[in-house]
């Protein structure tokens, strides 16, 4: 049957990276879930859906429709057919998104679609939920962790050029806020499973972080 390796952990741990070389190499299909809650966010904040409106909250989710398109392992997503793959990675989404992320029936649907991909082909997922919720069955798990400043500096960098006003210090509190907001949360809370690896990266080079992921896949 088909192959699931599942990669969680906390904000810019290089779950991405990863995931994506990994899928790459072995020529799977790469699945970031973390998009899809951005998306739902990001059209919660453009049509003022108030989020403990259950009501509001279901309506939007019935006119959300997302769809990615695997372009050279990159993460391009479409919402309502508009691409937004850039606008998903600004401070208002990733200031919203965790809120958003811990509605219920928000996860159920997110979930549902990301199983779907799942089934029949072979899939690199990365998220908060996928070794413990989404794929409990997946024959690979990672959780990974790396030191928070690291963490910041990384992505900071990656976020400076499109976001000039931005400061390390805003970097660093947001990823602070949304590992909080993850691990709290009452519906699904972020968690290593079980059966999950330990990988910490904050002296790996992806290279490294790579080789350590293949010989998991490939024992
Ligand atoms: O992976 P990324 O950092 O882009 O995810 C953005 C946010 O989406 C996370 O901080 C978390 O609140 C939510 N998320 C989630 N479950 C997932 C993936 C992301 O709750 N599987």
């Amino acid at each position: 049957s088909n192959i699931v390796v599942a990669i969680d952990g906390y904000s810019s741990c290089g779950k991405s990276t990863l995931a994506k070389a990994l899928a790459k190499k072995l020529h799977f299909i790469y699945v970031d879930s973390g998009a899809m809650y951005r998306a739902v966010a990001l059209y919660f904040i453009r049509n003022n859906v108030d989020l403990n409106n259950h009501d509001q909250v279901v309506k939007a989710l019935e006119h959300i429709h997302l769809n990615f398109h695997s372009r050279d392992y990159q993460t391009h997503i479409t919402l309502n057919d508009e691409e937004v793959s850039a606008e998903i990675r600004q401070m208002p989404v990733s200031d919203k998104v965790s809120a958003v992320a811990a509605i219920r029936e928000v996860r159920q649907e997110m979930v549902r679609q990301q199983q779907r991909m799942g089934k029949s082909k072979n899939i690199v997922m990365d998220g908060r939920d996928i070794g413990t919720v989404v794929f409990p069955n997946a024959q690979v798990k990672l959780f990974m962790t790396a030191d928070p400043k690291i963490r910041a500096e990384r992505r900071y960098k990656e976020l400076l050029p499109t976001n000039p006003d931005m400061t390390l210090e805003d970097v660093f509190e947001n990823l602070a806020h949304r590992d909080y907001a993850d691990t709290t949360r009452e519906e699904s809370p972020l968690t290593r499973a079980d059966d999950a690896i330990i990988l910490d990266n904050t002296d790996l080079t992806p290279e490294e972080q790579l080789q350590f992921a293949l010989d998991l896949v490939k024992p």
